[in-house]
């Protein structure tokens, strides 16, 4: 189905955070490396219930707090020192990072402030020691140009990164604070964003200039995409933590598809005549109906103490749970996640899905009778847990299915790897913000600006002509790469090798290459900018073929942790000596002895080709051509 965006209101605006690739962290010495293994301090904290200076309770703080979880903290002794612990103070504001981020806001036409504040966001998740994150406005009020329109950029800050979740269990969550203090930029575009596909170029732009200062991070994690997204009559939705740019066009796409669908639903039940208060908040217990069950989640439900099975009925709702808002998910999706989220359990059933999951339709049918509810116009909710989660998880239910009587309630939703997404929290409130006082202002003076040019990214057009005159690459390849998110990758290989490795086989590797291998079926979103560094190595140092490079990238998308050199090796495509070709030559014309003397004019035809199958993609075409003229005219002559 093609939607019409223009009629349906699209607004998007997006918030790209991008990782720097600085000396040190943004508030202490230590460096912006992970770490796989490393001497560890472990220690743990309970969450500080932290509120802002206004004393509001913001709703999304209440969410963390009530699941009372504690934090278990990796602190690695080479990348985290004790202001990560929380333990010191926090040093004065990296100026490498700042310098960064001056340079992007001038590439982005922004207004940039004169005295730099850094600021405290509350963060209640765990994923700072601190409570908060430490964030400062740098400018406003810019733009950029995609597609010859203009699209607003209204804030670009500077932050710390939060410490990198390992895991979670029932009680606590574990986080590694190498990343934690890892300097981002956050580049927030106004809502001026009218279709899925100018999401995802509006994003690629920001992506790309960011890494044309030669200073972003790069590979799986460095770059993420928050999406703010509304149609005429939905909600303000905020979506979280998108990774790959290619799903950007997508998620809106489904979000879209979701705020109708919730808006379709909203007219079905005014419809039918039902109001939010008749939305009864009564919780029954149901256990006795499951006794005997074969469902095995309910059977395990029963087993254990102060456990139960617990329903709520929604009058006049048949059908509606089942309605699919997004592929593989249905409104009772949506009411399962607020389920788990506030009630933390597993999950729920809802009657537009049973009988089913071990569930008898003589199940179902004693559970309309013992709630006296009517099995032709109602639909039942149940959870099988510890009675109190269950009910939390009820209560939020019917909060939920009040709401759709609004239509698309404000949320924040996390992607999904599919595209689609899920419930998350409520939207956070503006009371989350107050001065972080441990930091002394900085004032943006004119040698900072003046530092700030050598990381200012050029613009595409001049690119393009240095692309062209300076590289010799062709307009269409030149094109090719400023339209690839890996320009910066090949400015730099062009460099390093220089005189070695011609501009126009870069380019064409970056671009041409990975298409191709991606339309063979590569799963080319594992090749990371090491992967294609190393291969140009290989080939620069003589130790390949170009022929050979889309074997190895292709191995290498396969095969993300192996290195260029073992995929090589392991395709048997390193390059043979002249010695090994002549042997490999002779070998074929002893072979081919007779039909070479029957037919001595189509000799070079035969031996080429049967040589070319042995050491293709090992040593180039034109050698092999040479060698094999040679050997069969001194043949000929004897
Ligand atoms: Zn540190």
């Amino acid at each position: 189905m093609k939607l019409d965006y223009e009629e349906l209101g699209l607004k998007v605006g997006l918030e790209i955070h991008v990782q720097l690739d600085t000396r040190h962290k943004l508030f202490c010495n230590c460096p912006t490396t992970l770490v796989k293994e490393d001497e560890e301090d472990v220690f743990i904290r309970e969450l500080r219930p932290a509120r802002s200076e206004l004393g509001e309770v913001d709703p999304a703080a209440i969410l963390e707090w009530r699941k009372r979880k504690k934090y278990e903290y990796y602190a690695p002794r080479s990348a985290s020192c004790l202001v990560e612990a929380d333990e010191e103070p926090p040093h004065e504001l990296n100026r490498e990072a700042l310098t960064i981020a001056l340079a992007i806001a001038k590439a982005l036409n922004m207004d940039i402030v004169e005295e730099i504040h850094v600021m405290r966001k509350i963060v209640i998740d765990g994923s700072n020691t601190t409570g908060f994150q430490r964030t400062a406005i740098i400018a406003l009020n810019g733009y950029l140009t995609v597609g010859g329109k203009r699209i607003g950029i209204q804030t670009l800050c500077l932050e710390e990164d939060a410490a990198r979740k390992l895991g979670e269990d029932r009680d606590k969550i574990k986080y590694r604070l190498d990343r934690l203090g890892i300097p981002l930029v956050e580049i927030a575009t106004a809502p001026d964003i009218h279709t899925p596909e100018e999401a995802g170029k509006v994003a690629f732009r920001i992506g790309q200039l960011v890494r044309l200062t030669g200073r972003a991070k790069r590979g799986l994690g460095t770059i993420r995409q928050d999406l703010n997204v509304s149609i005429r009559g939905g909600a303000k939705t905020e979506i979280k933590g998108v990774q790959h740019l290619y799903l950007i066009p997508l998620v809106v796409e489904y979000e879209v598809m979701r705020q109708k669908k919730l808006l379709e639903i909203r007219d079905e039940l005014l419809r039918r005549g039902l109001k939010p208060e008749d939305v009864s908040g009564e919780i029954y217990d149901v256990s006795e109906v499951f006794k005997g069950t074969k469902s095995k989640i309910i059977r395990r439900a029963l087993s254990r103490r102060d456990h139960g099975v617990y329903a709520i009925v929604l009058k006049g709702f048949k059908g509606i749970l089942g309605v699919e808002v997004q592929p593989g998910r249905r409104f009772g999706s949506e009411l399962a996640d607020y389920a788990r989220v506030w009630g933390g359990v597993g999950g729920l059933f809802h009657t537009d899905e049973l009988p089913g999951y071990g569930i008898s339709g003589e199940e179902v049918g004693k559970l309309y009778e013992y709630l006296g509810a009517d099995p032709g116009r109602d639909a039942i909710v149940l959870v099988a847990d510890h009675r109190d989660k269950a009910y939390e998880a009820l209560k939020a239910v019917i909060g939920r299915v009040r709401e759709a009587f609004k239509g698309v309630p404000e949320e924040t939703r996390a992607s999904q790897i599919d595209g689609t997404t899920r419930y998350m929290r409520p939207r956070p409130g503006s009371a989350r913000m107050y001065p972080e006082t441990d930091i002394p202002p900085v004032e943006v003076t004119g040698e900072l600006l003046r530092e700030a040019e050598k990381y200012v990214p050029e613009p595409p057009d001049v690119l393009m002509n240095r692309f062209i005159e300076e590289y010799g690459l062709s307009r269409s390849l030149a094109e090719a790469v400023l339209n690839d998110i890996r320009v910066d990758l090949f400015e730099r290989l062009v460099e390093t090798y220089r005189g070695r490795v011609q501009p126009s086989i870069i380019a064409s590797t970056i671009t041409n290459t990975l298409k191709m291998i991606r339309g063979e079926g590569a799963p080319i979103e594992n090749i990371r900018d090491e992967h294609i560094e190393e291969t140009i190595k290989l080939l620069a140092e003589g130790l390949i073929a170009k022929e050979a490079i889309p074997e190895i990238l292709k191995y290498l998308a396969e095969n993300p942790d192996s290195g260029a050199r073992e995929a090589a090796e392991k395709l048997g495509l390193t390059t043979i000596s002249l010695e090994e070709l002549d042997r490999i030559i002779e070998e074929v014309i002893r072979e081919n002895m007779d039909a070479i003397k029957r037919k001595p004019n189509k000799a070079f035809k035969i031996v080429m080709g049967r040589v070319m199958g042995k050491v293709r993609g090992r040593i180039d075409g034109r050698t092999v051509a040479e060698r094999v003229k040679d050997k069969i005219n001194n043949l000929l002559k004897t």
